[in-house]
């Protein structure tokens, strides 16, 4: 039975679809005038790691993550009133293009990260420029029911119209009036209401018709409007980031249910943010890692996945370049584990075994992803089950269709962790080679096969130490790396050969 712990009640709950079998789930995506980082990455992990337990569960999963082209404004740009810039337009000013070429260049940049990672694509990516109409619909049903206002062209919602205000952060309106720091417009009626449309200076460049004024969408407003367009006015799942539930997703709330009046969303999954080497990530700080960074230090985007599901996603996870060296490791476990499994598994009969040595590891693995998906756990299994494997291998008592069990078994939990497992195995009998393996998947957008002049060195090396020639094998190890792979030399005439 699958339990997630959903923001809203802040306990841990069973997960009941609204439709059985089905699941509707969406996920704020990214502002894209600028770079993703890997604390975005870890927090669409965590709605990657949901959406594929789910799919293992027999669930049907429908996942939209949206693209916010619009620049959203800071609150310090809402302090400024009229004068406020977007993020984006900021950015095209600065790198001299039109915010639409910045919005497409870091969507792509998003895009490619998230598949070098292997996070399953969203079944849609709605833009929020594509979105306008849907928007000013919602807006215009708010003015009409009285929870929202309009003043100069722009639109406010009204938050003291709302009684759950509040129910997800925390932050109801009596602790508001005492509390933080608020933005001042000079057309709001109270300080803590938010916008949901804004009149453009004659300088913007992005400013779209609307009944108000010509300008452009609040932020929240952009996910309320592509939530409900594409899975109705209540849906199953919502995620983001810990520093989206308030104001972002508290406002998603107050806007959609004061439009549709039902209930949003049921259940609100949230990732904590990253800490690197202890300390917030920021700009100002240089610990703004992106995905790129980590691979041009000669780390395996596979090493990240590992690491990132290494933690639970409601923990604090500390990044640092030991953790890093950790998960590597780990990867390089996993991936020679996979390796000797398959080569001993060529000989497997086509049958079942008649009893089963993954039954309880699986069981194990599904009560810890059961359990607000435990990924960490999860993993310990595996861990678990390669210690039990590499016992069964150093006595030679692995059976080939025992192999073949586990490699079946792990086949069905790796697409839960979706690791992708880069091997090529040469297998050596004597003189004959049979070279057995799947993609290679190194970095960004690249899938290559095994270079033809690889497999040749590799099988000239394999003979030279079937002869014992280990001058000669050692030599052409060396060649092997000076062209950018490696070979390792596993149990029983098994090799490993990588890309570096
Ligand atoms: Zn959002």
């Amino acid at each position: 039975m699958l339990k997630l712990h959903n923001t809203l009640t802040r306990t841990k709950e069973e997960f009941k679809p609204i439709h059985k079998g089905k699941v509707g789930f969406y996920t704020c995506g990214p502002t894209v005038y600028d770079y993703i980082h890997i604390g975005n990455i870890k927090s669409y992990m965590t709605a990657d790691t949901l959406r594929r337990y789910l799919s293992y569960l027999g669930y049907e999963v429908k996942h939209i993550k949206n693209i916010t082209d619009v620049g959203h404004l800071t609150e310090d740009d809402i302090a400024q009133g009229d004068s406020g810039e977007d993020k984006l337009e900021k950015k095209a000013l600065t790198e001299k293009k039109s915010p639409a070429e910045v919005a497409r260049f870091y969507e792509n940049y998003f895009r490619e990260a998230e598949q070098a990672i292997n996070i399953l694509p969203a079944h849609f990516f709605p833009r929020a420029t594509a979105h306008i109409p849907q928007m000013i619909k919602i807006i215009t049903g708010l003015i009409e029911k009285g929870f929202a206002y309009e003043k100069n062209g722009n639109v406010f919602f009204s938050v003291r119209k709302f009684s759950d205000y509040g129910k997800l952060s925390g932050n109801t309106l009596e602790k508001l009036k005492v509390g933080a720091r608020l933005e001042e417009h000079p057309d709001k009626k109270d300080p803590w209401d938010f916008a949901l449309w804004l009149r453009a200076p004659k300088e913007h460049l992005m400013k779209f018709n609307s009944p108000w004024s010509i300008g452009y969408p609040g932020w929240h407003i952009e996910c309320s409007a592509m939530s409900s367009e594409y899975l109705g006015d209540t849906f199953d799942i919502h995620t983001g980031g810990e520093d989206n539930i308030f104001p972002h997703h508290e406002a998603e709330i107050a806007q959609s249910e004061c439009f549709s009046g039902k209930k949003f969303v049921n259940y609100w999954l949230h990732t904590r943010l990253l800490l690197i080497d202890g300390v917030k990530m920021s700009k100002s700080k240089g610990n703004f890692y992106r995905l790129d960074d980590i691979l041009k230090k000669g780390y395996d985007a596979m090493a990240l996945r590992i690491l990132i599901l290494s933690s639970h996603y409601r923990s604090q996870m500390n990044f640092t370049w030991d953790s890093m060296d950790q998960a590597k490791s780990n990867f390089q476990k996993i991936t020679a584990w996979v390796s000797n499994l398959q080569n001993i598994a060529t000989d497997a009969p086509d049958k079942e075994p008649e009893i089963s040595f993954t039954h309880i590891y699986r069981k194990r693995f599904e009560e810890a992803m059961d359990d607000d998906l435990n990924t960490p756990l999860a993993l310990s299994v595996v861990y678990d089950l390669i210690t039990e494997t590499n016992k069964l291998l150093s006595e030679d008592k692995l059976s080939p269709t025992t192999a073949k069990e586990i490699l079946t078994f792990w086949d069905k939990i790796n697409k839960v962790f979706g690791l992708i497992i880069s091997t090529y195995t040469l297998k050596a009998k004597k003189a004959h080679f049979k070279l057995t393996g799947g993609d290679v998947n190194f970095s960004i957008n690249k899938n290559e096969e095994l270079p033809e002049e690889i497999t040749k060195l590799a099988q000239k090396r394999i003979e030279a130490k079937l002869s014992k020639d280990f001058v000669m094998a050692d030599k052409l190890r060396k060649e092997i790396e000076s062209l950018g792979y490696s070979m390792e030399d596993l149990k029983d005439n098994n090799y490993l050969i990588k890309k570096q």
